[in-house]
């Protein structure tokens, strides 16, 4: 018998990281694999960031930091949350985390008790499923349409909602959609959570600023249920900072208690020099941002462009994020040249991987099996690469 936990027997790995993994290994085998599997800027951390940690260092700023982070940089944060977001918190409602991953995590298990029910916008972000799962939550997927980009509804919010309802999460920007709900979306939630007082909502705007559409909107701005979202954000694709590991949620400040009383227990806070390197990245403004938008905005264009050529692919219009998540259930059924039957998205993958040397991640784990998604943080001529390579190959099926 496995000595494991049932808790760990039950959790999937991500598998995100774990196409990252196959592709590394066909890489080091030398084979020119061109990896679209993980959600990684491909740009370097701006260098007023870096420098700002390497003074750290040589400040000898190496100690233990408060759990929640530091009062300078939950400062920085709450100065970020009025000027861009309009949203009015104290350091106290702030609780800094090692990524956006612990924030979420932190709020999930600060919540949600065994047999709670936690609607899951879906397709949804890898991680939320399996962390709802490791706190005896039960994820209960709600499923945008197509035609709707993928975005649930209030309506069908609104039908999902049962007394054993206690949370709702939801990105967006959307990782693997990149839909972006608008203001006038987000209000009809927020009147729905109005009338559901036992729910609670994770908003995870991680892609804040990888938007391609205009303004961002925060569900912590409508008053009516501001008390009740927990709004999780950071550094890792704004600011390319995903080695850094830094994130963070805005709460109540009971709700941001217990995260911080959680962290302590685990991780206490994350990395004095990181902090150091976010309150400069807060204090710099997100002018560096924008250079990265646009980069990301063309790919997007140039991906779609490709794509349209393909038939078989079904890929709505990314408003945001840097992937784009095709409907790729048009070549189930189909035989390879070996004879192998491509089954569903998995299969596709591995076979995208095998014939085309190119990584993406089958839907299965966003809850979108009929879907795949590929980021399109890669440079320009390894995209284009990349999907001229998948269109050969998708036409040999
Ligand atoms: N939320 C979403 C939707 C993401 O896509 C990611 C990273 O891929 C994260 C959270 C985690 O970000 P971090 O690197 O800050 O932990």
């Amino acid at each position: 018998a496995s000595p494991l936990s049932n808790r760990l027997l039950a959790m999937t790995e991500s598998a995100t990281i774990a196409m990252a993994k196959k592709a590394r290994e066909l890489a080091a085998l030398g084979v020119d694999v061109i990896s679209l599997s993980f959600g990684e800027p491909d740009f370097q951390t701006p260098q007023y960031i870096k420098d700002a940690a390497k003074k750290a260092v040589d400040d000898g700023f190496t100690f233990y930091t408060p759990v929640p982070g530091t009062l300078e940089l939950r400062q920085a944060i709450c100065a970020k949350l009025k000027k861009e977001n309009d949203l009015d918190y104290l350091p106290t409602n702030i609780v800094v985390s090692t990524g956006a991953k612990q924030a979420l995590a932190n709020a999930i298990l600060s919540l949600v008790n065994p047999g709670d029910e936690v609607i899951v916008f879906s397709p949804y972000w890898v991680s939320y499923e399996e962390m709802v799962k490791l706190a005896e939550g039960v994820p209960v997927p709600l499923v945008g349409s197509l035609e709707n980009d993928y975005k649930a509804t209030a309506a069908q919010l609104e039908a999902a909602i049962t007394p054993r309802t206690k949370l709702i999460m939801y990105s967006s920007p959307c990782n693997p959609t990149g839909a972006v709900f608008s203001k006038e979306e987000l209000g009809e939630i927020a009147a729905v959570l109005a009338r559901h007082p036992q729910v609670y909502a994770l908003a995870d705007e991680i892609y804040e600023y990888i938007n391609f559409v205009g303004e961002h909107y925060s569900l912590a701005r409508f008053p009516e249920v501001k008390d009740r979202v927990i709004t999780v954000n950071g550094f890792s694709k704004g600011y390319a900072m995903t080695g850094w590991r830094l994130g963070y949620l805005a709460a109540r400040a009971d709700i941001a208690s217990a995260c911080d009383k959680l962290q302590g227990q685990i991780t206490s806070g994350t990395c004095s020099i990181a902090q150091k390197a976010g309150t400069a990245a807060l204090i710099g403004g997100h002018g560096s941002a924008d250079e990265m938008v646009t980069a990301y905005h063309r790919r997007r264009d140039l991906v779609l462009d490709i794509a349209k050529d393909i038939p078989g692919l079904v890929m709505p219009t990314p408003s945001g994020a840097f992937y784009v998540f095709p409907d790729v259930s048009a070549f189930f059924g189909r035989t390879t040249a070996e004879g192998q039957v491509i089954k569903n998205s998995a299969d596709l993958a591995l076979y995208l991987l095998s014939d085309a040397h190119v990584a993406a991640v089958s839907g299965e784990a966003f809850g979108a099996p009929q879907c795949m998604r590929f980021s399109t943080a890669a440079a320009d001529d390894k995209l284009v690469e990349a999907f001229q390579r998948i269109k050969k190959s998708l036409a040999k099926l």
